[in-house]
């Protein structure tokens, strides 16, 4: 077999470097022909020069300028058009969707409507425009593989099993860090510790997102476009051991579940190497160290994240694209110091309530309503 060919959008963020670990250990199975970043000239430069490749992006136009200074060879892709020119350009098997945030759903979109596979890490394109994602899938005949590990879990659950059998999704949920943290004290949660999250390696947008239970509303999406069920089939639960990465039930009352250490190269690696498997350079599960799994219903009183994306998902039309916009707004605010945390939820939930419902008929249109949610939540911060 040739070695898959390996396009990485977001390749120095969290997700792109522990796909590059992944690759690491399998070097013969794959070969990189991009990388892209939003605008860490060096570590790109040192990846580029790590794995030999020559075809390079920078969706930041100003930083592809210096990249010549540290990579004079390269092949430079500048600013969010120069990305979607890369994915032709480079004629990957596959493309590694991790830019962070909304901003990846041109490439996404690109990608798919070009026949390309996207193993798709961020989730913020599924939730705002899932329905153009899906149908730009269709149309170019490619297929989306999830790497985010609950989705992973229920791609993994369902193979050979046939759509009709579908019961219920089962979301598990690790709740997050202050999950037993009184209520009054959650007001004064800083940025700092909210991101230490204890159980995930992510980045910063994601980890506060666990935080607030909003990343777990995002994945209801997911699991919505993904695998074509109604919100009122999935089901969150808390899980705080992180060891069960999520379950589906069947017609039949038999559930399946998908299991592991929280690794995020494990679920990487299977995008990877779809539909076959690969040995895999981490520890094995030991049950009998763990001892017990505890499962609680998740607090969404206590985190409104979560009721919020429910709503959202439930309204359908422009309110997920608002969603998507209002809380990055709220995450950046936070990380800056600017707001408290739970100032998140009351401006997510603000921008909901004010927003007009127009309903969204092209890519083009999800983005203007994703820019009236920030807008809004910057505005009344
Ligand atoms: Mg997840």
């Amino acid at each position: 077999m040739p070695p898959k060919r390996i396009l990485i959008l977001g390749s120095t963020g969290s997700i792109g470097t522990q796909t590059l670990d992944v690759i690491r250990h399998h070097a013969d199975d794959f070969e990189i022909v991009g990388l892209a970043a939003g605008s860490s000239i060096e570590t790109l430069a040192d990846q580029a020069r790590e794995f030999g490749v020559g075809a390079l992006g920078l969706a930041c136009a100003d930083a592809a300028g210096r990249l010549h200074e540290v990579s004079s060879t390269a092949t430079v892709f500048a600013g969010p058009d120069g990305l979607l020119e890369m994915v032709s350009a480079t004629s990957p098997d596959l493309v590694v969707g991790a830019i962070s945030g909304f901003d990846g759903l041109s490439s996404t979109i690109a990608a798919l409507e070009a026949g390309i596979d996207v193993a798709l890490a961020n989730k913020e394109p599924l939730v705002a425009a899932g329905q153009f994602v899906i149908e730009a899938a269709r149309r170019g005949g490619a297929e989306v593989i999830p790497i985010d590990s609950e989705l992973s879990a229920i791609f993994q659950c369902l193979r050979g099993e046939r759509r009709e059998d579908i019961a219920r999704m089962l979301l598990t949920a690790s709740g997050g860090p202050f999950a037993k943290l009184p209520p009054e004290q959650r007001r004064a949660v800083t940025a700092q510790q909210a991101l230490a999250h204890p159980t995930w390696r992510m980045g910063r947008k994601v980890t506060i997102d666990s935080a607030t239970l909003a990343n777990k509303g995002f994945e209801m999406f997911e699991v919505r476009w993904l695998f074509d069920v109604s919100f009122d089939r999935i089901q969150v639960v808390v899980h705080h051991q992180s060891i069960i990465h999520s379950l589906v039930e069947f017609r039949d009352r038999s559930v399946i579940a998908q299991m592991g250490r929280p690794d995020m190269r494990v679920p990487i690696q299977f995008a990877l190497t779809y539909p076959e498997r690969m040995d895999a350079d981490v520890p094995g599960l030991d049950l009998a160290q763990i001892g017990s799994l505890t499962f609680a219903e998740p607090d969404t009183a206590g985190f409104p994240c979560l009721r919020l994306a429910m709503e959202a998902g439930r309204a359908g039309g422009g309110y997920p694209a608002v969603l998507v916009g209002a809380d990055q707004a709220a995450v950046d605010l936070f990380l800056d110091d600017r707001i408290g945390f739970t100032d998140i939820p009351r401006l997510v939930g603000a921008a909901l309530d004010d927003y007009d419902g127009t309903c969204p008929s092209s890519q083009g249109d999800v983005v203007t309503v994703n820019n009236w949610g920030q807008t809004y939540v910057t505005d009344h911060a």
